[in-house]
């Protein structure tokens, strides 16, 4: 029906206080096409059903957020992160999700070029099994500011170079946050490199609200800051990526309001700032 709306995904967490069932009722009913379902609705649906009720909606699952957190002080509790991958790799293709998103993780005190290594090693000990899956991982880089815990990449051309490192395979790439990377110098030169490389996964839209208030939930709604977000999906669009634009929006004072108002103002904003007809 909607056209326009046609690339339109939305995180689930973007209305945080809503079930799985009122995310999928309320974004079919709103003209959504895709969802990106989190791990945490798995205490309550199993990957198969959450999968299952999306589409039965007649939307599609975009994709699975989030695994990663390779980094640890133990060669055990290392051993524990990939083994929790494994079952994230397993939930994504429960779920029909065609790419799991990696938060590759950082430990608070170690080198990062220690943390990457161990990222490296733990993505490459998951690709057997994503590959087997027929899952696609996605490496997010996040914005320097998360470097001390969440992770040790926090550019494009760090994203890239793991995927280099790793030989190229298919099944990995790299899903491109513009909270994490609006900022960067490299920006387009390291999106034209991932897509000629044909690993541009994942692209996930919202602002940069100024001042910022709080490092992790108060990400602002498209329009509402200062990321470029048109220069940005065109530079997407040139590097062959026609995929969804995903809202992933984290912000305590929209999870306050009623989130049937919060939801009708994200898809206004994707109207405004992300619809395809204002690519040139
Ligand atoms: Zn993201």
């Amino acid at each position: 029906m909607n056209g326009e709306l046609s690339e339109l995904a939305i995180h689930t967490i973007t209305t945080k206080p809503w079930s799985l069932r009122a995310c999928v009722d309320a974004y079919a009913a709103a003209g959504v096409r895709g969802v990106t379902l989190w791990r945490y609705h798995f205490a309550e649906t199993n990957p198969a059903e959450a999968g299952r009720m999306i589409r039965d909606a007649g939307m599609q699952c975009s994709g699975l957020a989030r695994a990663g957190f390779f980094p640890a002080a133990t060669a055990g509790a290392r051993r524990l992160a990939i083994e929790d991958n494994l079952r994230a790799i397993d939930e994504a293709a429960a779920c029909g999700a065609p790419v799991l998103v990696l938060v590759c993780g950082s430990l608070p005190g170690q080198p990062l070029s220690e943390s990457r290594r161990q990222i490296a090693e733990g993505i490459a000990a998951c690709l057997g099994h994503a590959s087997a899956a027929g899952v696609n991982l996605a490496i997010e880089p996040l914005h320097p500011m998360y470097a001390g815990d969440r992770s040790a990449i926090v550019t494009m051309r760090q994203a890239n170079d793991v995927c280099d490192l790793l030989g190229s395979p298919a099944g990995l790439g790299i899903a491109v946050d513009v909270y994490h990377v609006w900022w960067d110098p490299d920006l387009p030169e390291e999106i034209a490199r991932a897509g000629s490389a044909g690993r541009l996964f994942a692209y996930h839209v919202c602002d940069w609200r100024i001042p910022t208030e709080d490092l992790l939930n108060d990400r602002g709604l498209m329009g509402e800051g200062c990321i470029d977000l048109r220069s940005i999906r065109t530079m997407m669009e040139h590097a062959g990526f026609h995929g969804f634009s995903e809202v992933e929006i984290f912000s305590d004072r929209r999870w306050k309001e009623p989130q049937q108002q919060w939801l009708d103002s994200v898809v206004t904003a994707w109207r405004q700032h992300c619809s395809p007809h204002l690519i040139p």
